[in-house]
């Protein structure tokens, strides 16, 4: 399903608030790429690339990688044509300065934001989420010790690749990836507040029910 409406898009929220899980739904049903900077920077680890060698020591430390280099990475796959039509931008900005780097390359563009949907999860629940995710190497899916189970323990029901905990869902990385999304993240709520192009969804909800609400937010 294609949409003529809202599909410049940025999804917003702290590690755990189910971002990529409902970023990769709803940009398939909006017919616009998921644009996941976590996604690309684990994919450039995993390749042994110049980013991913620069960006790794970051990502395990649960540390945000260098805006520069982000800022630049998210430029050029913006250019890219999948990107014509739309895009769900899943982690990124997380801070300011990458928030004033992405509307100068959508001006560039001659484009704009439609929306920004920011997702509300209580700490404790983010804690439960991530220390208890399990995730797919290979293509990037997500389950849940208990409440997202694939169907067969420790597989993949997507491409059949066996699951692993990411090395920055410790709960000690955790609690350090919370910190740093409430100080680097704060001022960028305001700035988008600011713009009129928030929209608050509760992320607590059952996956289902938060995906409407977004639809609903999008309408
Ligand atoms: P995520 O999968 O979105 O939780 O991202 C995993 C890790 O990748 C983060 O903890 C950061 O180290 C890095 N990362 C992802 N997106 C960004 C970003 N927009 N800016 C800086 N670092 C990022």
């Amino acid at each position: 399903m294609s949409s003529p409406g809202k599909t410049r898009l940025v999804f917003l929220g702290p590690p755990g608030a189910g971002k990529g899980t409902q970023a990769a739904s709803i940009a398939d049903k909006l017919g616009v790429p998921h644009v996941s900077t976590g996604d690309i920077l684990r994919a450039a680890v995993k390749a042994d690339s110049p980013l991913g060698r620069e960006a790794h020591r970051y990502m395990n430390a649960g540390q945000l990688v260098p805006d520069e280099l982000v800022n630049r990475m998210v430029a050029e796959r913006l250019t890219q044509a999948d990107c014509t039509n739309g895009f769900l931008l899943d982690g990124f900005p997380r801070t300011l300065v990458q928030g004033r780097a992405l509307e100068e390359a959508l001006n560039k563009m001659k484009t704009a934001l439609d929306a920004v949907i920011s997702f509300d999860v209580s700490r404790q629940e983010l804690i439960r989420r991530l220390t208890g995710r399990r995730a797919c190497p290979e293509c990037g899916a997500n389950y849940h010790v208990e409440s997202l189970k694939p169907k067969i323990e420790g597989i993949c029901d997507r491409c059949g690749a066996k699951l692993v905990q990411r090395a920055d869902d410790s709960l000690e990385t955790v609690e350090n990836r919370l910190e740093v999304y409430q100080r680097e993240t704060a001022d960028l709520i305001d700035y988008y507040r600011g713009q009129n192009l928030l929209k608050k969804v509760p992320g607590d909800l059952a996956i289902e029910e938060v995906q409407r609400r977004v639809l609903e937010a999008l309408e």
